[in-house]
Formats: C-alpha cells, structure tokens, sequence
C-alpha cells in the first residue's frame, strides 16, 4: 500500500492500477424519490445509507439528498416567492459558502459583493458558519491581498471532510479531501478483486480506509460522509452492490459490512454507494478546470460506461440506466456481447477486446499501462487494434453527438491514457458522421484525472453537499452532538 497526502491539488500524483473491461451493466438504480418536485435523483442526490449501527441512525442519515450538482444560483437569480425566514437562511448560508469556495480567502466584505447579501448579514451567517466549524477567520488580511482591511475568512482545512472509497476490479483506494476540494490523503493498493470473496475484498478495503482515516484524523480532518464507488449496479436505498459482473458479485451489502468492519470512529458516518462512471463524470464537473456545464464523459474502467452531465447535473434517465454506451450497436451483425446483442461497442473498444486483437489477452498486472508501452513501442497489432476502438467509439458516439448536442465528449478512465491512439479515429468519425451541425474537433477531449476520477469523486460528493446547504450540515451535527452527550 502507499499513503500519499498534503497535496497541493486534488491531482495525487501515483497512477492508478488497471481497471478491467468486460461486460455488464455499470449503472446504479435509483428508488423512486419520495421527496416532492424531484422527478429523477441528482448524482450526489444519493440518499444517505441506513448507518451501520442502529443505534447511530438518528444522526447518521442527515446529510444525503441534498441535490450538490445544480449549478450555484446567484443572488440575482434567488427565488421571487416567498420564502419562510428558515429557508432564506440556509439559501444564504449557501451562497456564503459558494461564494467562498469560489473566492478562496476572502474579506467579509468582498463576500457581501459577490453575494449581493449586506455585510452585516455576511458578518452574521458566518458566525453561524463559523459555529458549525465551517469557516475560519485567517486574522488581519495582508494588504492588498483582499481589498478593504479587515479580517480574511476562509472555508476551514481542518474540521468536516469527505471520505471516498474505491472497490476496484484490480484496486482499492481511499481518499479524504477537504472543503476546499484539495485532497488531503490518498491511499491505494492493488487488489486482484475479481477472484476474490465480497468479504475478502470488504475487509481489506476497511483496512485502506482506516490508513487514510488514521492520516486524516492527524491532519485533524474528519470524514462526515463516505461515498463508495463500485464498477457495477448499485441498490443505493440498501447500500448494496445489486450486480457487479467485473467483480462476479450479485447482491452484496457493501454498506453494511463496510459498517461493522470500519474503525469506531467512523461508523456514525453514512456509508453511500455510487457507480464509478457517474463519480467519475461528477468528478470531471467539480475538478476539471473550464468544464462546461454539459458533456458526455466517456469511461472504460469497466466495460463501457458513459455519464451525460447536463445543465451541471448527472442525467441518470427513467430508470437510472443512462449511459450504456457499451451496448450501443455499432455494427448489427457483430460479435455476440455479453449483453446478449450482436455488435456492441464494447465488443469493438472494450479492454478485453483490444487485449484480445492485440494478442495480450493473458496478460496479468496494469493491463492500460502494458498497452501503452506497446503503442509506445510500435507494436503493430496494438495499434491496430486501438485504431479499431477509436473508430467504433467515434462511430457510437456520433450518435449521441447528434442526438444531444453537447459542448464537449470528455474522454476519461483508462480510456485517457490511450487517448493518444484513439482520439485520431474517433475525430475522424466524428467529422463524418456529425455534419448537420459541423463539430469541433476540440470538443473532444481527454481527461485529466483519468482512473483517479471515480476515487476523486466519490470523496467529494460529501464536500459539495456541505457547500451546498451548509446549514443541513450544521443541524446534522447538532442532532450528533446531542445523540453523543444524551449516551
Ligand atoms: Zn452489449
């Protein structure tokens, strides 16, 4: 295992291990969402898992729902209607915390403006924010640093932070990041989860996380939430893995063994499941710099996935199966998939395909790394067969280039690092096959996070909900406060 930490960016810089490609469905199922006006869940609307132990409930669940991706409102933009006191403050709280996570250190004054909110208003909802550990007061702004002298505020680096974990076909990972979204412990190990039992694999992931609680906890940060991002279909009401075909799992209770296996300390935290392609794209729409509020990311971790982000929010469809670009056709008389339909995009640019059509399909260890040396190296068949996925990735995406018309296709995962031989015959296809509206070449781009991403994300859907609706939080860890000292 290595721990890396005190990192600047939210960039770690240890390559991830290989993540397998082969078949099956990678999207999470939402329930039906009880909560007025909602018609589909956000991504980090992901409702907060039943805590692992019964007797942690009561102040285990407060933090889930909250709808974190809806692209911040300006203070222009508020709702006209009327609004009772208790809901303008915590739309005030927001925008108080929005506006610091986007200004960095600031005066109370510069927040005032960016807020449209008066200073004394300002001055009393950081109090409050303050109160909940929320926000320091960094003394005396050096001149010039921020404006007007007076004291600079900040969101606080040590206090609340989120915790993401990583079920991996081949990995396990932990990271911890702050509210001001810099990672502040990264854990991985290679893991090889594919032949392992559930709870082989669940035992040994508490272990990581309690390094990277253990480093969090010196750093004098802790996890209010975990988020866990597996390479399949997820129950989220249940917590549990409904079917992970990379992994051969079938209805495993992740959250609850999770609980039972975790360091004390942590178990009053809610333990959420999300699947990695959603995190990955989610975080892509938090980390990436300049990303438009609206893009397909296209991931390979396993099998095939794709995540449409639209208006900043995660578009899951009806039933929560958006994005199964893998079983999109792109020849119909193709090989059989595993789905059991001819001509899936997977069977053409799956990592299991290519390893095959580049004579490497027994090849064991980082699988992505050992196809990049090869097209490093000239290999012919490899480059052939990269060639060939680009090609059929450009052909199925041209469809939902036509069909959506987004800003950008964002190619990330494993899919990254290949980006080099892909992109050439995606562009071409692309360029093709979307004329009505020509598309700009530059609209298709690579990831920088790459298979760090889903980790990266999983971490951060906690740290989005606090700035989204910091007063939740505040009231959460009231009722934990009171459910500790009434023991
Ligand atoms: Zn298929």
């Amino acid at each position: 295992m290595s721990e890396e930490s005190g990192a600047e960016s939210a960039l770690p810089a240890r390559a991830s291990r290989r993540a397998a490609a082969r078949g099956g469905s990678t999207r999470s199922t939402q329930p039906r969402d009880g909560e007025s006006g909602a018609s589909a869940r956000g991504p980090d609307e992901i409702p907060a898992a039943d805590a692992a132990d019964p007797g942690e409930q009561g102040s285990a669940g407060g933090l889930g729902r909250t709808d974190v991706a809806r692209p911040q409102r300006s203070a222009g933009h508020r709702a006209a209607g009327p609004a009772s006191q208790q809901g303008m403050r915590r739309q005030n709280l927001a925008l108080v915390m929005n506006a610091l996570a986007a200004l960095g250190p600031s005066s109370r004054a510069e927040v005032a403006e960016r807020t449209g909110l008066t200073r004394a208003a300002v001055g009393s909802l950081v109090n409050e924010l303050a109160a909940a550990g929320l926000t320091t007061d960094l003394g005396l702004a050096p001149s010039g640093r921020v404006g007007r002298p007076g004291t600079a505020l900040a969101l606080s680096e040590h206090g609340p932070a989120g915790l993401g974990l990583e079920i991996g076909v081949e990995r396990l990972g932990a990271c911890v990041i702050d509210l001001h979204g810099t990672v502040r412990t990264w854990v991985e190990t290679e893991a090889p989860n594919r032949s392992r039992a559930p709870r082989e694999v669940l035992a040994e992931l508490s272990d990581v996380a309690a390094a990277a609680l253990q480093h969090a906890a010196a750093q004098g940060l802790h996890p209010v939430g975990t988020v866990v991002a597996v390479p399949g279909l997820v129950d989220a009401a249940n917590g549990a893995v409904e079917q992970a075909p990379n992994l051969g799992w079938r209805a495993v209770p992740v959250a609850q063994s999770l609980g039972q296996w975790l360091p004390a300390p942590l178990r009053p935290v809610p333990i959420e499941l999300e699947n990695e392609a959603n995190l990955g794209a989610l975080a892509e729409l938090w980390h990436a710099p300049a990303r438009p509020p609206d893009f397909i990311h296209i991931s390979a971790e396993a099998g095939i996935g794709a995540a449409l982000v639209i208006d900043g929010r995660l578009f899951r469809g009806a039933r929560g199966f958006a994005g199964e670009l893998g079983h999109v056709p792109v020849h119909p008389e193709g090989p059989l998939c595993s789905c059991g339909a001819r001509g899936c995009l997977e069977q053409y640019a799956g990592e299991e395909t290519v390893l095959r059509a580049s004579g490497l399909a027994d090849a064991g260890g980082d699988r992505i790394r050992l196809l990049t040396d090869q097209a490093l190296g000239g290999n012919p068949l490899v480059l052939e067969a990269l060639e060939e996925a680009g090609r059929a990735l450009g052909t199925a995406l041209s469809g939902a280039v036509n069909l959506l018309d987004p800003s950008a296709l964002v190619l990330g995962g494993a899919y990254a690092e290949l980006g080099e031989w892909l992109l050439p015959q995606m562009r071409r296809e692309l360029a093709a096959r979307v004329t009505v509206r020509p598309w700009s070449p530059d609209a298709l781009r690579l990831s920088q996070l790459g298979r760090r991403g889903p980790l990266l994300g999983a971490a951060t859907v906690t740290i989005r909900r606090i700035i989204e609706d910091p007063a939740r939080y505040a009231d959460w860890r009231k009722a934990r406060e009171l459910a500790a000292a009434g023991r």
